[in-house]
């Protein structure tokens, strides 16, 4: 293939798990930088916004800008403003996000519209069940994200794209999601450095959100055995990612192969 021109990172167990840097991941950064290759962010975090996110990697030696990250909150933010302008928005979210959500006004009591973040302790039954009863009356419901699961230094946790299904089964309805797998962050991303999907590599841990989920919007997919990788479900799936490396680490000399 002809030589990569981005690399859209996913963060979380990619560069760090719990906010603690893995292994190679800021000498990475660096060379992906330094080789003059444009480079962004796209994570389904929503306990933090991209200022604090930035700030958090800088923490962990790597020099990112606010500016490079698109997170679903933001993308979200975007969605509400251009499809439900105006409209008062129930969020039940597990972090603080208002300040990646500039422009949408919250209303828990007399919502238009229900915006589900990352999954937590907020997802409760009597939160999920008035959810279901406003979808009954024909709220719209929006996802930040669908993603299944994410891995901590404790293990495994679930996340909003495990109560999807349940959640429009009862409610009778669909949940529109606009973070990943929804191609709409990809294509942002790719927009932002200014690079074709067919000559960006999209590196995440999560072989259906990230990576088969980037692949099917056009870009170079690559999967990383680290964070919330499991063998089981990479030998179970019915599509191969384009690459699989054992971390992160192992970019620089993928990015050379391929230039070769
Ligand atoms: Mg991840």
């Amino acid at each position: 293939m002809a030589a990569v021109e981005g690399v859209l990172f996913d963060i979380d167990g990619v560069l760090v798990t719990s906010w603690q840097p893995l292994a190679g991941a800021a000498e990475a950064l660096a060379t992906v930088r330094d080789r003059g290759i444009a480079r962004a962010f796209l994570t389904n975090t929503t306990s933090r916004t991209r200022a604090e996110i930035a700030a958090a990697l800088r923490d962990c030696g790597m020099a990112v800008d606010a500016d490079e990250i698109v997170t679903a909150a933001a993308l979200t933010a975007e969605h509400l403003r251009s499809v439900h302008q105006g409209e008062r928005c129930l969020l039940i979210n597990h972090g603080d996000i208002a300040g990646d959500m500039t422009g949408v006004e919250f209303d828990a009591e007399r919502p238009e519209v229900v915006v589900l973040g990352g999954a937590g302790p907020e997802f409760d039954h009597a939160a999920l069940s008035r959810v279901v009863e406003l979808m009954l009356d024909g709220v719209p419901v929006v996802a930040m994200q669908g993603g299944l699961t994410w891995a901590t230094a404790e293990g495994i946790r679930i996340d909003t794209g495990a109560y999807l299904p349940g959640l429009e089964a009862a409610g009778n309805a669909r949940i529109t999601v606009v973070g990943k797998p929804s191609p709409t962050g990809f294509l942002a991303a790719a927009g932002l450095m200014g690079t074709p999907p067919e000559r960006t590599v999209m590196i995440g841990d999560d072989l259906q959100n990230d990576v088969l989920a980037a692949q099917r919007a056009g870009f170079v997919g690559v999967l990383v055995r680290t964070g919330k990788f499991r063998q089981s479900v990479l030998e179970a799936a019915e599509t191969a990612p384009g690459h699989v490396l054992d971390s992160v680490a192992d970019l620089p000399g993928l990015l050379a192969e391929l230039r070769d």
